[in-house]
């Protein structure tokens, strides 16, 4: 992918597009764009905006379109973003907050959405495995645990369960998935953006898939 390409990660909840759009921005080398850890960090910040956040994700709902939509906005006109690409991961949700960022991203359009698909049962069980690191978002699972305790290997941050993985507000968030999300891989399929990656398997094996992907698609 050469600099400056745009990409915008689709996909089920527990799907791994977290790790794998970690990896695909160091690979590339263009920043990694998580409406999720934004929203992580403001609530460790302990803001206004924070708390307020916290309220929706602890539910497992979505925040309201014209907030999230401001955020990525302010997020996608600095000069990184601008000058070396981005990858999006967990934005847009709804066909709102896709015609926004269309309109947003007018004069430097989107070069790629991928779907990364996984089988629900898949999801469901990864989900209810997932332990985060609180500090820089990295992921291990009850089976896949840090090397020592539950301490993050890359930064030494204390590795927890979200609180938003709870069994009530996973299956709202895969409800909603259902309703809002899930429609956008059509609406890309129509605008001629969308590739459709395996996600499931080996996490090694999928950012092989996910790589050649986006090469293929670059040439
Ligand atoms: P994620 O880490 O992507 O699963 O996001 C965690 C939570 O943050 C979601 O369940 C929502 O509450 C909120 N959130 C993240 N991205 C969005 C978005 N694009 N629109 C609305 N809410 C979002």
């Amino acid at each position: 992918m050469i600099p400056g390409a745009r990409l915008v990660m689709l996909g089920r909840q527990g799907a791994g597009k977290g790790t794998q759009c970690t990896r695909l921005s160091r690979h590339f080398v263009v920043p990694h764009i998580s409406t999720g850890d934004m929203l992580r960090a403001a609530v460790k910040e302990g803001t206004a905006f924070g708390r307020k956040a916290k309220e929706y994700m602890d539910a497992g709902e979505l925040l309201p379109d014209d907030i999230i939509i401001g955020v990525v906005e302010e997020r996608l006109l600095k000069d990184d973003t601008r000058n070396r690409g981005y990858i999006l991961d967990g934005f847009p949700r709804t066909e709102s907050q896709a015609e926004s960022l269309a309109a947003i991203t007018a004069d430097l359009p989107l070069d790629l959405v991928i779907d990364l698909a996984v089988p629900t049962d898949v999801v469901l069980e990864r989900l209810a495995a997932r332990r985060v690191c609180v500090d820089c978002g990295a992921n291990y699972a009850v089976h896949a645990p840090p090397k020592h305790g539950w301490t993050c290997d890359h930064c030494g941050g204390e590795v927890i369960q979200r609180a938003d993985d709870t069994e009530d507000a996973i299956k709202r968030r895969l409800d909603i998935y259902e309703a809002e999300t899930a429609p956008l891989i059509e609406w890309y399929e129509e605008r001629d953006l969308l590739m459709v990656v395996d996600g499931d398997g080996d996490p090694d094996e999928v950012t092989a898939r996910l790589i050649r992907t986006i090469d293929t698609a670059r040439r």
